[in-house]
């Protein structure tokens, strides 16, 4: 409902950030963001294992390839679909994880699933000749969908599971890279493509008295059936009798909530910040989707969809869920000319507020017990924290044998018996930490997890220590034929569906390495002319949104509060997530040029 001059109506904006400010005071706590580097830690390394193939002994090998591919999740399988349809011929994946998949080999909790709708998440749908089950597809389906595109652009046999790479060298000499991983392979490749995965470190916070514990515990995304039974869709039979607290309230934890609370005798849930629990909607794909569907038609819903994340005016909204009612228009809301910047600010606040309004009375219709329902409001504006859509985890709180444990300053601290929150100590059977990832904006070089060696043997960790250099997101000087999968904070663009830059890049990828073989040419490398220009397209269009961004509250979005941690440099083409048409112009005129500017060509 507005008022006549469009705000929202009954909207006191001294009030609201009044509200806003105090619930991120809250949070604002010293050491929230502590984690425990798991590569490290002499207690929680384990935590990594995988729990879902068993770990097999292999001799190390030694192999030339035409491309490496580190990691087998989306990016490198469609990155690996594209190459192949470039005609390359040997490809190795190479991955920690037992199979292909990335994030959904790995996240197999009960629930899990993609709130962003199938339609235009899983990739590849018309080579594939595939049409998800359901309007959101959950985890065993995409997974079984990356499954089937490296089956038919055959990128298993060659494949390198629970194999991590702990070294990549440019070796000048043979002009080839060189991979040295954990098991002693040692691999030559012509180009290497990184795609490391983008939320692919899990977070353990730094909870004192961690290792205390004497039940048992585990992180969500490694999930132990065994201690809990049943499976990804449900049925945790074993947990009849134990008392659970699941650590975490984000998109993994909701998804998760409903299955522990069904199955355990008591769950607590220990929450930081509530999220904003939006809609999902979840139904079957009606029987004749399938039947007016022309070619072209995943890339123009994607596309439908970015284009009202990015606020591009279209002629229907496609996918007409959360993401492009709240979502898009928050982020990008329609600007009218005649606005000043102050009255165009004022606006999109007023229009958070009324989504996140929303969002509040959706707590306060479902949710019983009045004091439960409060702590359960989401306070802060929509843009502030990565959205969730679900539409069970809510009534789940209306369980007897449920109950949140409000903790906007964290968790004390964790004794041998279970957790301790404003003095009251929690017993507890089991721990799940349902906390998360690292964000995405860590250095590339970090999620790579391993040091990586350039021309001249200068370390990639040591050129990006300011940020990163690139050309287009993707490649960087002094690190020939490598290519590194977009990523946000990366200087490239942000799509809500990542898919979708996923896929562009990894066309362009395809595209490019079939160019340059047909050309005959041995190396590229961006040349450090061309690398300075993309840095300063980058920067020319920075946007400072720390002000804003401060007043949130302290989430991965604004680096927990903390919002100039990231440097310019981290930007993205166009500014703020990025323009991404413009960006996906500029990758086909240049490609379609054949000039390769800002490239230098060996034969
Ligand atoms: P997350 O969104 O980062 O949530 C982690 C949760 O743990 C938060 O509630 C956080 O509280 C809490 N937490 C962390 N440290 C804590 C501490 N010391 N004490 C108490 N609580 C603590 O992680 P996630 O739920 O795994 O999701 C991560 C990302 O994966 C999502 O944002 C999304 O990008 C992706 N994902 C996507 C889907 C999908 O459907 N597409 C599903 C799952 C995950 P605060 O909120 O206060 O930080």
């Amino acid at each position: 409902m507005k008022d006549t001059d469009g705000f929202a109506h009954g909207f006191d904006p001294d009030a609201v950030r009044k509200k806003y400010l105090q619930e991120r005071d809250k949070r604002l706590v010293e050491g929230r963001a502590a984690i425990r580097d798991l590569r490290a830690d002499q207690h929680f390394a384990r935590y990594r294992l995988d729990p879902f193939t068993e770990y097999e002994d292999r001799d190390a090998l030694t192999d030339d390839v035409e491309v490496a591919i580190i990691g087998g999740g989306m990016a490198g399988v469609v990155a690996g679909a594209q190459l192949r349809k470039a005609g390359v011929r040997r490809i190795r994946i190479i991955d920690e994880a037992g199979g292909i998949g990335g994030t959904w080999y790995w996240n197999r909790y009960p629930g899990v699933m993609c709130d962003v709708e199938s339609y235009s998440y899983l990739p590849m749908l018309e080579d594939l000749g595939y049409i998800p089950k359901n309007r959101y597809a959950f985890g065993d389906e995409i997974l079984g969908h990356f499954e089937a595109i490296a089956a038919k652009y055959d990128l298993v046999a060659d494949a390198l599971f629970h194999t991590r790479v702990d070294r990549t060298e440019w070796d000048a000499g043979s002009s080839r890279w060189f991979l040295r991983t954990d098991h002693g392979d040692e691999i030559t490749a012509r180009y290497v493509v990184m795609a490391v995965g983008i939320l692919n470190l899990m977070k353990m916070p730094a909870i004192p008295g961690m290792e205390l514990f004497r039940g048992r515990s585990f992180h969500s995304a490694r999930w132990d059936f065994e201690y809990t039974g049943g499976d990804t869709h449900g049925g945790l039979c074993k947990l009849s009798d134990k008392v659970v607290g699941v650590i975490g309230t984000g998109a993994s934890a909701i998804q998760c909530v409903p299955h522990l609370a069904e199955a355990s005798e008591k769950l607590f849930v220990f929450q930081r910040t509530p999220s904003a629990i939006g809609v999902r909607g979840n139904r079957p794909t009606d029987e004749g989707f399938a039947d007016d569907l022309r070619p072209g038609w995943q890339r123009e819903r994607m596309e439908n969809f970015q284009a009202i994340m990015g606020g591009v005016p279209v002629e229907s909204d496609i996918v007409a869920d959360g993401w492009t009612q709240h979502f898009g228009p928050t982020h990008s809301y329609p600007r009218d000319p005649a606005w000043s910047n102050q009255e165009y600010g004022k606006r999109i606040e007023a229009f958070d507020f009324e989504v996140m309004e929303e969002h509040r009375r959706r707590v306060e219709e479902t949710v019983e017990d009045a004091a439960t329902a409060d702590a359960l409001k989401p306070y802060y504006r929509y843009i502030c924290k990565r959205p969730c859509f679900h539409d069970e985890y809510l009534p789940t709180f209306n369980a007897p044998n449920v109950e949140l444990v409000d903790c906007p300053a964290g968790i004390e601290r964790v004794t041998e018996n279970g957790l301790v929150v404003g003095g009251r100590e929690i017993r507890l059977d089991c721990i799940v930490y349902a906390t998360g990832f690292e964000a995405e904006t860590t250095p590339f070089y970090r999620r790579a997890g391993h040091e990586i060696f350039g021309r001249d043997g200068v370390r990639l960790a040591e050129r990006w220590k300011d940020g990163p250099r690139t050309m287009f997101g993707m490649m960087s000087h002094g690190f020939p034929n490598m290519f590194i999968m977009p990523c946000p904070g990366q200087q490239a663009v942000i799509t809500v569906n990542h898919t979708l830059i996923t896929v562009e890049a990894a066309e362009h990828i395809g595209a490019m390495v079939g160019r340059l073989e047909e050309k005959g040419v041995a190396t590229f490398e961006v040349s450090e002319e061309a690398e300075a220009d993309w840095c300063e397209t980058i920067l020319s269009t920075y946007v400072d949104a720390s002000p804003v961004m401060l007043a949130c509250t302290p989430s991965r979005i604004n680096q927990e509060g903390d919002p100039k941690a990231l440097p310019p440099l981290s930007g993205g083409y166009g500014g703020g997530m990025g323009d991404f048409f413009g960006f996906k112009k500029l990758l086909a005129d240049w490609r379609e040029s054949g000039a390769f500017t800002g490239l230098i060509l060996k034969k």
